[in-house]
């Protein structure tokens, strides 16, 4: 039979080689065994920390007319997006959950007046707000997310920088609209009362954010920490992999109207707490999907509070949606309501008669003497909370467990693997396409309302909001949640990377990032405008292929590293910077360089500016600093790297 027959037993045939042989030379096996070269440039673009998909800005001198076009990180902080930007966006994201946790001062920012550095970074968002714009009026939408990106990276940058409040309001995109508060005129409506939570007792909130010292017998003096996590309510009972036992009375309705509001029932915890404990509780963490595909979150806490209360506010703490009812789905995606021009309004396709407008439902809810929200989301039951020391493994493995999945797409968290969970996954989705987002999702029109601000543009039942698509599980706010009070300190590696975009945008030093002190920054900056600045767009003449500019900026990184090892003093480069930036709040060091004792392989990939697999493929080849095994942990020992950084410095 044929089937029988294999390549070794047809005549004429050599024997099949064994999958130990090397494939024949020139054959498609020995072709296809060669790396790409394309995936080889990748691969080192991730080594030496280069974007990946760069955003390309085109600058012109306003004197000459010449142009230049400047590539500026991405700044994803999604692996699938961009491997080396969602990197660097975690470690900042361990660094900043670290320096915050078990700090025991006060982290309050000095009024200082705004240094230049601060400066940049405002005139580097305004860069950015004109290539929205521009994106905008061109119906980029690719580049326009790219920016919207790159702005909430600038912006956070910014906070981090010292400065207090928003530099402008969020842009209106549906995308924004979930984690910010901009709530419009506010209505006086009794739902205040209603909001808070009668039960809990409500002290004056110090300002203080530090929890309580206690004192051991011997005298010692700990100040633990916690570990917390917050899940959302049931919808009915699930297998352990997380499907419905019965889909027919899985509740997807109030699944999905919950993931969407999630965000703001944990402000509301936070809220509540503070109130109920009377101190400025401080967190840092983050949103995933739980295997049942409903979003919780997971918290670091500065200082201690009794589980007892944090069970207590969890269970008192809820969310009302006053949004007009949706019980009907009067129109579909097919058969939609319509525009009219001549009135300015959305109308039945059939009678002409206007929709309900958005302020005329909140009225007839307003005028309703017993008012119910649409909606209300309330905690799970379940409230997981234990004590962590400061400086123990376990401090570290929750931190890595927090930002885990940070860099990861909210669908890529848990992947459905089986019909079951696909369907499952699906139904949920087939909810969160009708759910409205925002007071302005388009998705209102279906429900007979016109959404706030609704215009001619609107896509009835095809939103473009981020909580209707199917791989975002309804989580489509910011996923990771830091307390404004967190760290006070700056994230040194935040602020390099955004000072070198900044120079590399105004065009101070583009090419030498290494020999540009913030001195010559701050000379540089105050002079008057020469450029004018516009987002350039892939296809342009003057932008080159990615892999030309990608060859361009690891050519630059890996010079510019040399140079560093050739400088010398065996310092880490935050610590000069700071020295050079003269900057007084910086005192104290960052993340790494305040560590006792020995360095982990984190700490020493810090130090060296090089990625953790780089070291770990050093030591396979006998090169690198040495280290040795305690257990199964790697360690070295500070003065030793640095010693050895002199030896290579001097070679
Ligand atoms: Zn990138
Ligand atoms: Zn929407």
């Amino acid at each position: 039979m044929a089937s029988t027959l294999t390549a070794a037993t047809l005549p004429g045939l050599e024997p099949a080689p064994t999958p130990a042989d090397p494939p024949r030379p020139g054959s498609r096996a020995a072709r296809m065994a060669l790396p790409r070269s394309v995936d080889v440039l990748k691969e080192i673009a991730a080594e030496y920390g280069v974007c990946v998909r760069p955003l390309a800005m085109r600058r012109t001198d306003l004197a000459t007319g010449l142009t230049e076009v400047i590539d500026l990180p991405c700044g994803a902080t999604r692996e699938d997006k961009c491997p080396p930007c969602a990197k660097k966006n975690r470690r900042l994201r361990q660094a900043q959950i670290r320096e915050g946790w078990h700090r025991d001062d006060e982290p309050l920012p000095a009024p200082d007046p705004a240094t230049d550095a601060q400066k940049s970074l405002i005139l580097f968002r305004a860069h950015l707000e004109f290539a929205r714009d521009e994106a905008d009026r061109a119906a980029q939408w690719d580049q326009l997310a790219d920016l919207d990106d790159a702005i909430r990276e600038v912006e956070e940058a910014i906070a981090a920088e010292g400065l207090r409040g928003r530099v402008g309001p969020p842009h209106a995109t549906a995308d924004d609209d979930q984690g910010d508060d901009d709530p419009g005129p506010r209505r006086k409506r009794s739902t205040k009362r209603r909001q808070d939570a009668p039960e809990l007792p409500r002290r004056k909130v110090e300002r203080r954010t530090v929890g309580k010292t206690y004192t051991a017998a011997d005298g010692s003096t700990f100040r633990p920490s916690m570990w917390l996590t917050l899940t959302l309510d049931s919808y009915g009972p699930v297998r352990p992999d997380g499907t419905p036992v019965n889909p027919d009375r899985y509740d997807y309705r109030r699944a999905a109207w919950d993931a969407v509001h999630f965000p703001r029932l944990l402000d509301r915890f936070w809220q509540n707490l503070r109130r109920c404990e009377g101190w400025n509780v401080q967190y840092a963490g983050c949103v995933e999907p739980q295997r049942r595909l409903a979003p919780h979150a997971h918290f670091a806490i500065r200082g201690t509070i009794p589980r007892d209360t944090l069970r207590t506010v969890a269970a008192a703490t809820y969310h009302q949606v006053w949004w007009p009812a949706v019980d009907v789905q009067r129109y579909t995606a097919d058969r939609p309501p319509v525009w009219d021009e001549g009135i300015s309004a959305w109308v039945d396709p059939d009678t002409r008669q206007p929709l309900t407008t958005w302020t005329e439902a909140l009225d007839a809810i307003d005028d309703d003497p017993d008012p119910e929200p649409v909606h209300v989301v309330r905690f799970g039951t379940q409230v997981d909370a234990r004590g962590v020391m400061p400086g123990t493994t376990d401090a570290e493995r929750t931190i890595r467990y927090v930002t885990k999945y940070i860099t990861k797409h909210t669908g890529d968290v848990h992947k459905a693997a089986t019909d079951r969970q696909r369907k499952h996954l699906d139904r949920l989705w087939h909810q969160l396409r009708v759910t409205p987002c925002t007071d302005r999702c388009a998705n209102w029109l279906l429900y007979g309302v016109q959404p706030r601000k609704a215009n001619a543009k609107l896509k009835p039942g095809r939103c473009k909001g981020k909580v209707h698509q199917r791989d975002t599980l309804g989580i489509g706010g910011r996923r990771v949640l830091i307390s404004r009070d967190w760290s006070g300190k700056t994230l040194s590696d935040h602020k390099h990377d955004v000072r070198a975009w900044v120079r590399a945008l105004l065009g101070v030093t583009t090419d030498s990032t290494t020999a540009g002190t913030l001195a010559d920054d701050q000379g540089a900056t105050t002079e008057p405008v020469r450029h004018a600045w516009e987002l350039a767009r892939p296809d342009d003449p003057d932008v080159g292929p990615l892999a030309h500019r990608l060859m361009r900026s690891i050519s630059e990184r890996a010079r510019w590293r040399t140079e560093l090892l050739a400088q010398g003093p065996g310092r880490p480069r935050d610590a000069r910077r700071r020295d050079d930036n003269g900057d007084g709040r910086q005192d104290g060091g960052g993340a790494m360089t305040t560590h006792q004792g020995l360095w982990t392989i984190g700490d020493v990939a810090d130090y060296l500016r090089v990625p953790q697999e780089t070291l770990y493929r050093w030591r396979k080849v006998k090169y690198g600093p040495p280290a040795a095994r305690i257990g199964r942990h790697l360690r070295y020992e500070p003065e030793a790297v640095r010693a050895w950084f002199r030896e290579q410095a001097a070679a």
